[in-house]
């Protein structure tokens, strides 16, 4: 299955995405995600609505992105053609997987998995980029390491459009 261009809701489209602005694209999505963090007091916790997630939840989710995707594409570095692991994004909430997860922690794994994350993709030669992969069995779709890439970058400023909104909604 091929991949979407083009993110219905916020308007990301992969192909407009460049292997040497995914570092800092994804670094300064994330600053602003742990400034809407730090600066929403006890706001951070509660749901605007039942069908949203928290500030917090949707930083427990970014968190878990990006180690996921980090760990798709670094299967795909070293396997031919993997699948990577699904997420099961509504289920590690409704587990409760994120209810010990504080401001100060979600703040500090999101900086430390940013690292990480460019670390592992900025170590990677040219022809490793174009490497294939399934991207998940909920989300099969045939992709590159380098569209991988630039999914996480897609997750950052996605999601950061939403906490902005919960900052907005719960005003
Ligand atoms: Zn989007």
């Amino acid at each position: 299955m091929s991949a979407p261009s083009t993110c219905d809701v916020c308007g990301f489209r992969w192909a407009d995405v460049t292997i040497e602005e995914i570092p800092s694209r994804l670094e300064q999505a994330i600053r602003s995600f742990v400034q809407v963090i730090t600066s929403a007091g006890l706001e951070v916790a509660r749901r605007p609505s039942p069908t949203r997630w928290s500030i917090l939840e949707y930083g427990g989710h970014l968190r878990d992105v990006l180690i996921s995707i980090r760990e798709r594409i670094i299967t795909a570095a070293i396997l031919d053609a993997p699948t990577g692991v699904a997420m099961n994004r509504d289920e590690r909430v409704s587990l409760g997987l994120y209810q010990h997860d504080t401001p100060a922690d979600v703040a500090g794994e999101l900086s430390t998995m940013t690292n990480l994350f460019v670390k592992t993709l900025t170590s990677l030669s040219a022809p490793a980029l174009l490497r294939h992969l399934t991207y998940s069995p909920a989300s099969p779709y045939e992709v590159t390491i380098l569209w991988a890439a630039a999914q996480a970058v897609h997750e950052a400023e996605h999601h950061l459009d939403d906490v902005k909104q919960n900052v907005a909604l719960l005003a």
